[in-house]
């Protein structure tokens, strides 16, 4: 697994290619990891990290930010 760099970010970016931000308003319950699996993962603190994709039009995001208790999930 590879976390989603501000580098491949801005390159997702300049495709208009729309990528998910996790804030530090993540309490790490979870919810999107168990939605998005291939989109999100907790790190060693145990808070949602962005796992680098191409694309994440097909991964279940938009259900994990309605998921996500504490609104820390948005398309950047
Ligand atoms: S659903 Fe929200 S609070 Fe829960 S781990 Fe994901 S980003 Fe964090």
């Amino acid at each position: 697994m590879t976390l989603l760099t501000e580098e491949q970010r801005e390159a997702l970016a300049a495709k208009w290619v729309k990528a998910p931000f996790v804030n530090e308003t993540c309490i790490g319950c979870g919810a999107c990891v168990a939605i998005s699996p291939d989109a999100f993962d907790l790190n060693d603190e145990g808070m949602s990290v962005v796992i680098a994709q191409n694309d994440y039009s097909d991964r279940w995001v938009d259900d994990s930010i309605s998921a996500c208790p504490v609104s820390a999930i948005s398309w950047k």
